[in-house]
């Protein structure tokens, strides 16, 4: 094996623990750099897959499984939260993992990432961990409402979480988030929602793109525009300055993104994901280097690329379930790209592809 710091040669084999349109868009563009991916996910046909030399297909809690990939390629990294820190930081003392076993398990538990942004400087909405009923109670009986109690570990696309108005019975909310361990939050009255995307090299020097203006539908991304107008220019540098922070902290490899909310009190953190992320995907023709090649170049060693945008302004629309339809429309409008991930079946809510418009 090459050592930690050097940079891997084109011909190498990256490994991606995850096979969805994020393991999709970083093979292509590990591609272009003359890197080969394989993809260690446990679906029959993953969409990543169409564009990868090799699918392992394993679950993500087989341990042996894991680590004879890990070993057979020649850095690893993930475009999923949900898979188990343990296993990887075991292999990590013989193996490149870019980003590192601590930040995948710090982003996997919204407690303890929660106490982390705040050790560093960062203000989450005001919240308590939760852990039965009673905590429930004493917890809203601090906070108020309304509030939202969400899951620790395994929430998306906001999944794993129930709204608390004055009128809801706390046992209703505690049932239906499944009496698991949770942190109850209070609710921000934001203006708007942005995030922060932050690539980090195995030398420490980083790079952020500008902050987009993210806005959901059902807790589903809908739309990501940048440059990010009004509150989110006023507040991107000091939201950036704690991705800095953070990701130092860390000593994070790779693209590391953060969630939050832009509010009179200045930028709320919501969440951090340690991957590539569906508010950067503008950047694949938005920006000088998208945020999958920066990630690339960021695991394999390599300098970052510029992350300036290539347009006025850029909006990127999530083709959710049936929105993918009109494929054939959408390619008649200038100055837009089409990405579809093949991924069959236009279920509702599921993410088939996206545009980006440039302006
Ligand atoms: P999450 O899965 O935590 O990113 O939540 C999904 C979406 O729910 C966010 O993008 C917000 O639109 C909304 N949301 C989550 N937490 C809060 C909060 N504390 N206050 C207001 N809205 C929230």
């Amino acid at each position: 094996m090459t050592s930690a710091s050097e940079p891997l040669a084109p011909g190498s084999t990256i490994g991606i623990i995850g096979g969805g349109q994020l393991g999709r868009m970083l093979s292509m563009a590990a591609a272009q750099l003359g890197y080969s991916c394989h993809i260690y996910a446990p679906e029959e046909a993953p969409c990543a897959t169409d564009v990868a030399a090799l699918h392992v297909h394993g679950d993500y809690d087989d341990a042996e499984a894991l680590r004879r990939f890990a070993e057979s390629v020649d850095v690893v990294t993930y475009e999923f939260e949900n898979i188990p820190a343990a296993p990887l930081r075991m292999l990590a003392a013989h193996i490149r993992l870019h980003p590192n076993a601590d930040a995948l398990e710090l982003a996997q538990d919204r407690l303890s990432e929660k106490d982390y942004i705040v050790s560093h400087g960062g203000s989450p909405a005001a919240y308590r961990a939760v852990s039965s009923l009673d905590e429930l109670e004493t917890a809203l009986g601090d906070l108020g409402t309304p509030a939202i109690l969400k899951t620790r570990r395994f929430g998306y696309d906001g999944k794993g979480q129930v709204r608390i108005m004055a009128e809801t019975d706390p046992a209703t909310a505690w049932a239906e988030i499944g009496e698991q361990p949770s942190v109850l939050e209070s609710f921000v009255d934001f203006e708007k929602e942005f995030s922060i995307l932050l690539a980090r090299a195995t030398d420490g020097s980083t790079r952020i793109w500008d902050a987009p203006d993210n806005r959901h539908a059902d807790g589903i991304l809908a739309q990501s525009i940048a440059p990010g107008t009004g509150i989110i220019a006023d507040q991107r540098v000091a939201a950036g300055d704690l991705a800095r922070t953070v990701a130092e902290a860390l000593d994070y490899v790779g693209v590391l993104t953060f969630e939050f909310f832009a509010s009179d009190e200045g930028p709320i953190f919501n969440e951090m994901a340690p991957r590539v992320h569906n508010s950067g995907h503008w950047t694949i023709e938005g920006a000088v280097t998208s945020q999958f090649e920066n990630h690339i170049r960021a695991v394999c060693g390599l300098p970052l690329g510029n992350t300036a945008l290539t347009a006025e302004r850029v909006e990127m629309h999530n083709l959710i379930g049936a929105d993918a339809n009109d494929w054939l429309g959408r390619l008649k409008k200038d100055r837009a790209h089409l990405h579809l991930y093949n991924k069959g079946e236009a279920r509702p809510g599921r993410k088939m592809g996206h545009v980006t418009q440039l302006f």
